[in-house]
């Protein structure tokens, strides 16, 4: 999204057919490595169903309507959840009321063991600011790869997860955090000043949240292994390189996960070339959590960087393909 002086700071601003065959009917996958189990139907389920509320503009009914079903699922799948509220100046610098939603994994056995953090914007930016017509720049963004593709992939994680600890072999304790406000960051049309702090407003509240705890508490209750931050991983010619705040700030993560893509057939999805460093929830994570924390976002270095439909109208349902999001879940699953 965004290029700078010295660094490439890219907010989130394909091309890879797999190799073989995935079926998309849930569990008749054929056995190569260890699959995960991973319904990639139902993530698409979970996709329309956020889009069937029309665009998650916060401040907007849609968002709200949304954020109590993202709670119900959660709650449904078996998390503790909590909604986590507070305030952050927008680009105008006016309060902005921010809903974060998180939904905690663990059983008795897993609940003392470092968790792994699993996050995604569940907002829409309020803006199609990439739109080459000017009229159209004010229409709110759809939305369908820019925010429901990465709940869409953690809510089936969700559901997996609960499965797990239905036939116990849950292992690895999880918060799942849903975002909120991520794609709020200066308008391109804007004619003021323009302020990278304006965009993943969520994060940065939920990461300012989890440095105080740790200040407040020798052991603060929450103590994460690392995180992986989900961002437009639904569309049929996705890419994904290796972006370089995660490879700076949790460069082992990053090798762990692309290693297990490769191991499932999806080397040529999970690409070993480098992108740029892309301002996303995971930089503050980072950056203010101090939790290692890998990005995994769709950028294309061999035509437009990000996807045509970014920041546009035609981010839509027609832009998701569930081969996409059946290796992504599978990625995330093999991780946990
Ligand atoms: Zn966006």
């Amino acid at each position: 999204m965004k290029s700078f002086v010295n660094i490439s700071f890219v907010h989130k601003s394909y091309i890879v057919l797999l190799s073989f065959v995935l079926l998309t009917a849930c569990g008749k996958k054929p056995v190569v490595v260890d699959r995960p189990a991973f319904c990639a139907d139902s993530a698409y389920v979970y996709i329309e169903k956020q889009m069937a509320f029309g665009p998650r503009v916060p401040n907007g009914a849609s968002h709200m309507q949304c954020a109590v079903w993202l709670i119900e699922q959660l709650r449904a799948f078996g998390a503790e959840v909590e909604l986590q509220k507070g305030m952050m100046p927008d680009y105008r610098g006016n309060n902005q009321q921010i809903y974060n939603i998180i939904g905690h994994f663990y059983t008795p056995q897993t609940a003392s063991r470092p968790r792994i953090l699993l996050g995604a914007h569940y907002d829409t930016r309020p803006w199609c600011d990439e739109e080459a017509n000017y009229a159209d720049r004010f229409y709110n963004v759809p939305g369908a790869n820019d925010g429901a593709s990465g709940v869409g992939v953690l809510l089936e994680v969700a559901r997996q997860l609960g499965l797990r600890m239905a036939d116990s072999s849950f292992r690895t304790p999880v918060d799942i955090v849903f975002f909120d406000c991520e794609d709020m960051g200066t308008p391109a049309f804007y004619t003021g000043q323009e302020r990278e702090d304006t965009w993943c407003l969520g994060s940065q509240l939920w990461a300012t949240n989890y440095a105080q705890q740790i200040a407040d508490t020798p052991s603060p209750v929450a103590n994460y292994q690392y995180g992986i931050v989900l961002d437009m991983v639904g569309a049929p010619n996705a890419v994904f390189p290796k972006e370089l705040f995660s490879m700076q700030y949790a460069q082992n993560y990053q090798e762990q996960i692309w290693r297990s893509a490769a191991k499932l057939g999806y080397g040529s999805l999970f690409s070993t070339t480098r992108s740029y460093h892309i301002t996303d929830d995971h930089y503050y994570v980072n950056e203010i959590a101090g939790i290692p924390c890998v990005d995994v976002i769709h950028y294309d270095m061999r035509s437009s960087g990000f996807p045509n439909w970014w920041h546009t109208r035609n981010d839509d349902i027609s832009n998701i393909s569930k081969a996409t999001l059946q290796a992504v879940g599978e990625v995330v699953m093999y991780q946990l």
